[in-house]
């Protein structure tokens, strides 16, 4: 059941992270226009069981007329409110509280903020910081997102990493998707193509959040699309999707990466770090025979 809908309200940002999964960075195209917002939360009205609209990036306080207004105007409308950032506009205490003192007035649910050595380096004083402890004196619900790097290590990683008998596994909370392949994978452990048979993170089958961008679409896992709002209503794509019948889904459902690969005849080069890492790839590669289902373009790397 869908209960939350995550605006990619741009898809630019002030950082360029190595682990960022959409490619952002601050020549990142595409951010959304009000029109299109007010659009999107008239269908979203549609949905029952829609609860909560986030608002991230990117890095959605770049634009903060846009992030207010739509936030203001979603609070309105009855539902919750969410947004993820990454801080950097707190250059000090006090201006860290006149940035959130309008969200406080918003009765905000979560104000996630990243705060991590991929953000801000060893510097335990950063705006990040700054903006959390804004929050908490503004009694603004607030926590801190921490992404670890990729180790390797014999203590951690997923339950389908540890069944691989005697491999060393991966730790840290950075998923190979986007960026993060092209920065991080070469260098972590590989384990043969075949051990990839499910998908580890995503409810494929029955979403329980989907994030939307300003070119219309639907992501069920980033840059799988389920649908485009600019050629069907949100609420039409959200209500009527069924994964069986979604190309890349299905397969992803039925056997995982692996599956996806024997489907489309892929020939998967002999090893991947893990399972998003299979995944990722292979869909670039399906990039031209899918392009309704695999946008956009920009988080698979190709153009800003
Ligand atoms: S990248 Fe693929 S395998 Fe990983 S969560 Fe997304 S859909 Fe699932």
């Amino acid at each position: 059941m869908i209960t939350g809908l995550h605006l990619f309200l741009t898809y630019s940002c002030n950082f360029e992270c190595d682990h960022c999964f959409v490619y952002s960075s601050p020549r990142a195209r595409g951010t959304f226009t009000f029109s299109q917002i007010e659009k999107v939360l008239q269908e979203a009205k549609k949905i029952d069981s829609l609860e909560i609209i986030y608002f991230e990036g990117g890095e959605p306080f770049l634009y903060y007329p846009l992030m207010l207004r739509s936030a203001r105007l979603a609070a309105e409308m009855g539902f919750k409110i969410g947004i993820v950032t990454n801080g950097y506009f707190a250059v000090s205490a006090a201006d860290a509280e006149i940035w959130l003192e309008p969200l406080q007035e918003l009765e905000i649910v979560d104000l996630s903020i990243s705060n991590d050595s991929l953000h801000y380096g060893e510097e335990s004083d950063n705006p990040a910081t700054r903006a959390l402890e804004a929050a908490k004196k503004l009694k603004i619900p607030a926590e801190v997102i921490e992404i670890e790097e990729p180790v390797i290590t014999e203590e951690t990683g997923s339950e389908e990493n540890q069944k691989v008998k005697g491999a060393p596994v991966i730790g840290g909370s950075t998923l190979l998707r986007g960026r993060a392949v092209e920065k991080f994978a070469a260098d972590l452990p590989q384990k043969d193509w075949q051990v990839f048979k499910e998908c580890p993170a995503e409810e494929l089958e029955n979403p329980g959040r989907v994030h939307l961008d300003s070119y219309g679409n639907v992501h069920i896992c980033q840059g799988l699309s389920i649908g485009n709002m600019t050629e069907e209503p949100l609420a039409e794509i959200l209500l009527n999707y069924q994964a069986r019948n979604h190309p890349i889904c299905r397969p992803l459902i039925e056997g995982g990466p692996a599956q996806l690969a024997r489907e489309y005849g892929l020939e998967p080069r002999q090893s991947y770090a893990d399972a998003c890492h299979f995944c990722y790839l292979l869909r670039r590669d399906l990039l031209e025979k899918f392009p309704r289902y695999l946008a956009p373009e920009q988080v698979y790397g190709l153009g800003d």
